[in-house]
């Protein structure tokens, strides 16, 4: 059997709406546009549940809600898909699949209509998510919506194909983009001690990362990957006056985060007065961990048993992150996996794209969450 669904799953799926989200995906697969940009995207979105639905759209600049409204709902769940692709070679390419998660997103939007639900259903189109951007801005209008619950999935390579993949607690990372920035006195290379450079503290600090992982490893993974670095410039005649380190710090807990960028500061200010430097520090790509609700993964879970989804417990978190995490602060929020094949390509990798057979998964997912919540 396909897309990890059992027969019982297949027939809850009407074949042309499978048909007609394929066909959605590979036209967002020929628009792809990077962070912030997805202007086309989003123009092509609303414009299929404009013509396909009478969901009503909130147009919100970057990216747009679409909104299901029962009289004398109950309660209000929301659903998000992102809109954004990776850059590559001058353009950008969906190398990630979120051409395929907005358009199940707006296939769930096909399977809304004319349906009683008892609740409230809202849809959002985020932009941004793969430079960590959208998902703050966007997470707000689950207060406006007063959102109960909110859910979305990722599709991942390396797990069997339309699997529901579960994990309690922390689903994927947080994780910072933090860049080091050390300096001296530049002066004349035969007298490098009239000047002071920085490189040295730099080079300490650089050394002193497995250790300060270690330390920061005592409730889950901690990591502190070395991105780049760079001293003074190519002139020999020149002792150098500054040093950048580029660093990623992830760990599975927030409070983890926090204490491994504590300690990683600390250390450089040391280092660096240790020679006489200056070090200033600065932040981005910032991802709180992505952490399931309790309560509502174990909804999800009786949710996909009961629409014949096979479901697999996934033992560690992902260690990449996801801006999904930034949706908890204001509702129930729950992301699962879609397992995109055990041998398909890894994301972000160029012989990517996303696997349109687990889209009936997806699917099956989205429309069994929005009927029992
Ligand atoms: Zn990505
Ligand atoms: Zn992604």
């Amino acid at each position: 059997m396909k897309s990890g669904l059992s027969a019982k799953a297949n027939r809850y799926m009407e074949q042309h709406i499978i048909d007609a989200v394929r066909a959605l995906r590979s036209e967002l697969h020929g628009l792809a546009e990077r962070s912030g940009e997805e202007i086309r995207t989003k123009a092509y979105l609303m414009k299929f549940l404009r013509e396909n639905t009478s969901l009503r759209l909130e147009d919100e600049g970057q990216w747009f809600c679409a909104v299901h409204e029962e009289p004398g709902a109950k309660e209000t769940v929301a659903f998000r898909g992102e809109m954004d692709a990776l850059p590559l070679k001058g353009g950008a390419s969906h190398l990630c699949g979120h051409d395929g998660h907005s358009a199940a997103l707006a296939g769930l939007g096909l399977l809304l209509e004319n349906r009683r639900l008892g609740r409230n259903i809202v849809l959002i189109f985020q932009h941004g998510e793969e430079d960590g951007t959208g998902g703050k801005i966007c997470a707000h209008t689950l207060e406006k919506y007063r959102v109960g619950r909110i859910y979305a999935f990722h599709n991942i390579p390396g797990w069997p194909e339309g699997a529901a993949l579960l994990r309690r607690g922390t689903f994927a990372c947080a994780s910072r983009g933090m860049v080091l920035s050390f300096s001296g006195t530049p002066c004349h290379a035969a007298y490098p001690e009239h000047g002071r450079n920085p490189g040295f503290a730099a080079a300490r600090l650089i050394s002193a990362l497995p250790g300060l992982t270690e330390r920061a490893n005592r409730n889950g993974l901690a990591m502190a990957t070395l991105i780049g670095a760079e001293i003074g410039a190519k002139a020999f005649g020149t002792s150098a006056g500054s040093a950048e380190v580029r660093l990623t710090l992830r760990a599975w807990l927030d409070g983890d985060l926090d204490a491994l960028i504590s300690s990683v500061t600390e250390t450089a200010r040391a280092e660096a007065s240790r020679d006489g430097v200056e070090v200033s520090f600065a932040f981005c790509d910032m991802f709180p961990a992505t952490v399931n609700d309790a309560a509502a993964l174990e909804r999800l879970r009786k949710i996909c048993n009961g629409a014949g989804l096979g479901c697999i417990e996934v033992p560690e978190p992902f260690r990449w992150s996801e801006d999904f995490g930034h949706y908890g602060a204001y509702a129930k929020a729950v992301m699962a996996g879609i397992g995109a094949g055990a041998a398909w390509p890894q994301l972000h990798t160029e012989n990517y794209t996303f696997n349109d057979d687990i889209l009936p998964s997806a699917l099956t997912l989205f429309s069994a969450l929005a009927e029992f919540g």
